[in-house]
């Protein structure tokens, strides 16, 4: 049987590879990925195999060369075609190419292991195993690929085509007597190239390009996050599963998190909100590095792939984070944001990427925890507190679901009058065991998993029913609430109060806000205006605890406070510590110089509340006059000691 000539099969071959070429180039462009770069390379080094396999004919290389190379290109194909098409149908599983590409390799040695001996069984043996493997990657395609849709039958018609195509004209040339060759080779392979191509043409002009269209549109809709154009959580995700799959070194998550963005959200508008977010992903971006992947995880949450080890995936954190301090400008108006970050690192932290993300997500919980900018890598122990957080937080869901929050009292005695006039709220859990919980075991978690509002709204709805019920005896009791920082945000709060005060017919001044410096200090703007805006409605305001943490003094000059409390460590001491002494005396005397009202908290005894008098202090609090109690049990309190001496009392 005599080749085609030279020049023919050099056309043929030309035309063939020109239009795998097309298609792979038509699908690398659908989807923009590293594993389509992989696939071109595979390509050429097949049509690499196959040139050289003409080049060879052409000069008389040694026919062991000839062999070799062809069956590289044989050999390569079914492999190729199993990867191209394993990205064409976006299969979920990559099992299944994975074994293909093994067995195609598992073939090419099978080939050269037969290359010794007869050339024409080698040939049938290397032909028949990818023809194989060619049916057994369409059967796992037709099984798991996405429900029928006609353009992919249409590719995978056209590809299965196209490879049997250049199997037959191959083994034509390669084998003289190629059984299924039969005549002229050159004939057979024009009468299955002509149909095929134009198969193959219009299955590329039509259903390739809609397809590829709407896999583009569909891929960019569903990965993209619609505000900010960045990737969303499932590109994220998928990336982050690639990542990990190709096992490409090191890689940390950073989870990125906005502090107070509800606030901008409550404040400012969802509007603003939204220009916000959009704002920061536009300066971000092009902070990145190349290997680098921002994505929007979700509400203020951003996520970054950062693919080092995790001191400089820490270092690259806290650089984005900074990158975040200069103020925004939205709607000509200046915003200012800070964001903390939680990093885990792959291979050292996790393995997969559930748990990576999982635990970025514990690291952000503490680095939220540790106040505002920081960036904190996860840390074993930190799983055991988060969960122990979460318990926690589950109790309180519960605790307000069911109504099982509770105010207890405790008074205030005026030293002057040695009358007690008002008290202090104080918010407790009722267990479902009948225990009691103190509010340091919640209070943080509360502020952490947003469940604040609600429970400061409750504590004061309890505190204005009490007070209404205490003030039915004693006209002219007053009450005061703790409030937390977040609470002061809140834009709501004054309607809130308001509202209360008239539900239950109560005077603004009956009722006290205690508050702690590092409520101030966080926002003072803020602040200032919230507290100027309460004091207008008669509300008092406490500066609680007064002494310990942020204390300044500036504060009791720039907020509008009538009362300081002082915090029950300096008082505890004040009898046996020289320093804790000279403290209370100096704060006191600074107080009443300012004219605001002193009370020194947690008098545990009868030496100490005498010491207090003594310096001019105007109200004490503390186990010596009475530990905190039910409305009930203060009202009783309250008739017994008519007098108001201190006395000791019971939980
Ligand atoms: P705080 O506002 O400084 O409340 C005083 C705390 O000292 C109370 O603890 C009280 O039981 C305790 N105490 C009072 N007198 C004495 C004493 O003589 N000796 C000792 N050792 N302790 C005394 P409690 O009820 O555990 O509250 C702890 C903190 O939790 C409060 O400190 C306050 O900051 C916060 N808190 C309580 N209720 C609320 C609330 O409704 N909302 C908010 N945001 N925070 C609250
Ligand atoms: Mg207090
Ligand atoms: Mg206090």
């Amino acid at each position: 049987m005599d080749f085609p000539d030279i020049p023919t099969l050099l056309l043929l071959t030309v035309c063939s590879n020109a239009l795998v070429a097309v298609f792979m180039g038509l699908m690398h462009r659908a989807k923009r990925d590293a594993g389509y770069f992989h696939l071109l390379a595979l390509g050429a080094a097949g049509m690499a195999a196959g040139w050289s396999l003409y080049a060879s004919r052409l000069w008389e290389w040694p026919p062991e060369v000839s062999y070799l190379l062809a069956h590289l290109l044989i050999a390569s194909y079914p492999a190729l075609l199993l990867v191209a098409l394993r990205r064409a149908l976006d299969l979920p599983d990559s099992r299944h190419w994975r074994w293909g590409v093994a067995t195609a390799l598992l073939g090419l040695g099978l080939c050269l292991w037969w290359a010794i001996g007869s050339r024409y069984w080698m040939t049938l043996c290397a032909t028949g195993g990818n023809a194989l493997l060619f049916s057994a990657s369409l059967w796992v395609l037709l099984r798991h690929g996405r429900p029928f849709d006609l353009a992919r039958w249409t590719i995978l018609a056209a590809v299965a085509a196209c490879a049997l195509m250049l199997w037959l004209r191959l083994g034509s040339v390669l084998i003289r007597d190629f059984p299924l060759a039969g005549g002229d080779p050159l004939l057979v392979s024009l009468g299955l190239i002509v149909p095929l191509l134009s198969g193959l043409i219009l299955a590329m002009a039509f259903p390739v390009s809609e397809f590829v269209r709407d896999a583009q549109r569909l891929q960019q809709q569903s990965e993209r996050d619609e505000l900010t154009g960045l990737p969303n959580r499932s590109q994220a995700q998928r990336r982050i599963g690639e990542y990990l799959e190709g096992r490409r070194g090191p890689l940390a998550l950073a989870f990125l998190d906005l502090d107070g963005f509800k606030r901008i959200n409550d404040s400012l508008g969802h509007a603003t909100g939204d220009a916000l977010l959009t704002a920061i992903a536009q300066r971000l971006q092009p902070l990145l590095q190349p290997q680098e992947l921002l994505a929007r995880f979700g509400g203020d949450e951003f996520l970054v792939l950062l693919p080092y080890p995790p001191a400089p995936a820490e270092r690259r954190a806290r650089e984005l984070l900074s990158a975040m301090t200069a103020p925004f400008e939205i709607d000509l108006r200046e915003v200012h944001v800070a964001a903390s970050a939680g990093l885990s690192a792959f291979p050292l932290d996790a393995s997969s990427e559930r748990e990576l993300l999982r635990l970025a997500d514990i690291a952000l919980y503490r680095a939220k925890s540790e106040g505002r900018g920081s960036v904190v890598r996860y840390r074993p122990d930190m799983g055991e507190a988060a969960n122990a957080e979460l318990e926690v937080e589950l109790a309180l869901r519960l605790a307000l679901e069911q109504s099982r929050i509770a105010l207890v009292l405790q008074p205030r005695l005026s030293l002057d009058s040695l009358r007690c006039e008002s008290a202090e709220a104080l918010v407790r859990i009722h267990g479902t065991d009948g225990s009691l919980q103190l509010p340091d075991t919640f209070i943080g978690v509360a502020e952490r998993c947003g469940l604040m509002p609600q429970l400061g709204d409750r504590v004061l709805r309890l505190a204005c029913e009490a007070l209404q019920q205490l003030r039915q005896r004693n006209p002219e009791f007053n009450l005061s609430i703790n409030l937390s920082p977040l609470e002061l945000r809140d834009p709501s709060l004054s309607a809130r109060i308001d509202a209360a005060l008239t539900t239950w017919a109560l005077p603004s001044d009956s009722l006290e806000l205690e508050l702690t410096e590092s409520a101030l200090i966080q926002d003072p703007v803020l602040a200032a205006e919230r507290l100027s805006e309460l004091k207008a409605r008669g509300l008092r305001i406490a500066l609680d605890d007064f002494g310990v943490g942020f204390s300044g003094l500036s504060h009791l000059l720039e907020f509008p406070i009538d009362v300081l409390k002082i915090d029950r460590s300096f008082v505890s001491r004040m009898l046996s510590d020289a320093t804790a002494s000279a403290l209370v005396e100096g704060l006191v005397a600074l107080a009443r110089r300012l004219g605001l009202r002193v009370v020194a908290e947690g008098v545990e005894d009868q030496d100490c509340l005498a010491r207090l008098r003594a310096l001019g202090c105007e109200e004490a609090q503390g186990y010596i006059i009475a530990r905190p109690m039910d409305a009930a049990a203060l009202s009783a309190w309250l008739r017994d000691a008519a007098d108001a001496r201190p006395r000791e009392s019971s939980d």
